[in-house]
């Protein structure tokens, strides 16, 4: 059984939702440095203080206070799920050096691979309800921005994030801070990398069999719930 996990991955792989569905089945707690840093700030902690600052102004805060609120969040854990932590190769080599120093050891990272022709299909072609927040694609579900939400009817709209500008920004910040943090444990040698394009369930079923050494039982009541949970 894997305990310690890292999951990395650009832009539209899903690995919110993985990390989600592995925390529910397997019952690891996970999170992203943005989730830490929104209760932080909900706290009103000095770390979430600090990180409202650089964020509010659209801006990655820097490595030392990333740092800073993984270990309070890992503290006093031994089995944890980080999803898109490291983001750079400082905060990995870091990491890696406060791992040691409190005997824990990463199990492994999984790298959700994704061509970037794919990732842009994804994210370009993506509308979001501006009532119940369903995504929808325009090509699988044959929606358009003028079609009314077929869950409950209201307007769709593209999110800010999603036209090829803000995409542009993102994969160039993926591909100067992200690949160097997957290629530093693919030298560590602790990197697997998944194939992205089947879909959530398809890479579910590998990321269970990976971690729990058996394959996903065809009718898990836990997976089931965990499915229903995030619908
Ligand atoms: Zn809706």
């Amino acid at each position: 059984m894997k305990n310690r996990i890292v999951l990395l991955g650009p832009p539209a792989t899903g690995k919110g939702t993985q990390a989600a569905l592995l925390s529910a089945t397997f019952g690891i707690p996970a999170a992203s440095t943005g989730a830490m840093l929104r209760e932080e700030k909900a706290r009103g902690s000095a770390a979430g203080i600090e990180a409202a600052k650089w964020t509010d102004r659209g801006m990655l805060f820097p490595d030392d206070l990333a740092l800073r609120v993984v270990w309070q969040w890992i503290d006093g854990r031994n089995r944890f799920i980080l999803d898109g932590f490291p983001r750079t190769k400082g905060q990995a080599e870091t990491f890696d050096t406060g791992l040691k120093d409190r005997g824990l050891d990463l199990d492994v990272v999984y790298f959700l691979d994704l061509p970037e022709e794919v990732i842009r299909e994804r994210m370009c072609s993506r509308l979001t309800c501006t009532r119940c927040s369903a995504v929808y694609n325009e090509t699988f579900h044959k929606v358009t921005a003028e079609t009314p939400c077929p869950a409950c009817g209201s307007p769709l709209a593209r999110r800010a994030d999603d036209t090829h500008e803000a995409l542009d920004s993102r994969m160039a910040q993926y591909r100067e801070h992200t690949l160097p943090v997957v290629e530093h444990y693919r030298a560590t040698g602790l990197l697997k990398t998944i194939d992205a394009r089947p879909g959530r369930d398809a890479i579910f079923q590998t990321l269970y069999r990976d971690i729990s050494g058996t394959e996903l039982p065809a009718n898990s009541q836990e997976v089931r719930a965990a499915l229903e949970a995030l619908a």
